[in-house]
């Protein structure tokens, strides 16, 4: 018999779970505390639990671990970590210290089919989607590589589209955020998304984490061409259920824009997104595209994004640049590429 992987079920599921085996549903609190907080690899060692429990879950259940496969320390100490799936897939996360917050960039699929013309990982397209214990254990092995720093923030802006898996996504968030399991506060958790618009009404209803849009441009033929996503839910549409979002859960939405050069970093673009933002207060994060192999786009110039930003910022719109993190590492937005292949060595 195939064992059930424990580590894919949220608290619920797991309550259902033992419930059908005769155990006490309270038991999930239990058992969330042992794999979460005090991660054990064995139900042997789960001591406030009966020996025939511990025997019957054995038999039923396994208990998973991802473990790091190789990683590459970059000069601003960012740190990307390398897993390699059971399956052969390749995915990665990456753990960005900011100040005495380290935030951790988890990936939700192996590959993206999204295709974004910009994005390394879309390039390379599409293996499968994580499961929601391929998800959580990158947390797991990258906090028990830093013992020392705790991870305060999580964003889902790693490989893949994780509104395209979205139930194990909102599964794994369900980990992150229990009681019982990694507690993270909501607040500290942030899913990005290319603006697949039926999981983000969904999103609006059944998750109280944060949500960052990858806008990346305000004009529907720049966005297709960059995004093709946006030809199936173009802007029109987007905005409208972030209006709903805006007032639904009166929080707000960071909208994520990488810049890239004469494509859209004029100022006619930066007119257009005060525009819009007029109508959302949202923030917006400038990304200056990192440059790769995989396509011939180039970063803007300095002054271009400066005047871009101050254009905003003189609009009173809440605007960061991003800071690059761990180019030299391929570890930056966009440059996550899971498995090696030999055009990326020839680099
Ligand atoms: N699929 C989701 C989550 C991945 S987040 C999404 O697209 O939002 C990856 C972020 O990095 C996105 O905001 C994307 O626009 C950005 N990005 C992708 N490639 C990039 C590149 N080469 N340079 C800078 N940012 C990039
Ligand atoms: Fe996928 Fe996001 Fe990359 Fe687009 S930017 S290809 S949606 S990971």
């Amino acid at each position: 018999m195939n064992k059930i992987n424990i580590k894919n079920l949220s608290q619920e599921d797991l309550e259902q779970a033992l419930k059908q085996l005769g155990l006490p549903a309270y038991s999930a609190k239990q058992i969330f505390i042992w794999l979460y907080k005090k991660h054990v690899s064995d139900f042997g060692q789960m001591t406030n639990l009966s020996l025939s429990s511990r025997q019957l879950l054995a038999e039923q259940f396994e208990i998973p671990s991802l473990a790091v496969h190789q990683k590459k320390i970059s000069r601003d100490h960012t740190t990307k970590y390398q897993f390699v799936l059971n399956d052969g897939p390749a995915v990665e996360s990456v753990l960005i210290p900011m100040g005495r917050w380290h935030t951790l960039c988890v990936s939700s699929q192996a590959g993206c089919a999204l295709g974004c013309k910009f994005c390394l990982t879309g390039i390379k397209g599409f293996k499968r989607n994580l499961s929601v214990s391929e998800i959580t254990e990158q947390l797991a092995a990258v906090q028990a590589e830093n013992r020392d720093t705790p991870i305060s923030h999580i964003v889902f802006m790693g490989m893949g589209e994780p509104f395209a898996n979205y139930d194990n996504t909102l599964k794994a968030i369900d980990i992150l955020t229990s009681e019982f399991g990694y507690q993270y506060s909501h607040r500290r958790i942030t899913v990005s998304t290319a603006g697949l618009v039926p999981q983000i009404k969904r999103f609006i209803g059944e998750s109280k984490a944060n949500l960052a849009v990858s806008l990346n441009a305000l004009y529907d033929d720049t966005r297709t061409a960059l995004m093709p996503i946006n030809a199936r839910y173009p802007l029109e549409k987007l905005t409208a259920v972030l209006k709903d979002y805006h007032q639904k859960r009166k929080g707000w939405v960071t909208f994520e824009y990488v810049m890239i050069k004469d494509i859209n970093d004029g100022i006619a673009h930066a007119i257009q997104l005060a525009k819009l933002l007029k109508e959302f207060p949202f923030k917006v994060n400038l990304i200056p595209f990192n440059e790769h192999w995989g396509t011939d786009y180039k970063r803007p110039d300095e002054e271009h994004i400066r005047a871009f930003q101050e254009y905003l910022v003189s609009h009173t719109i809440a605007c960061m640049v991003r800071t690059t993190h761990g180019e030299e590492i391929e570890a930056a937005c966009g440059q996550l590429g899971g498995i090696k292949i030999p055009q990326e060595d020839a680099q």
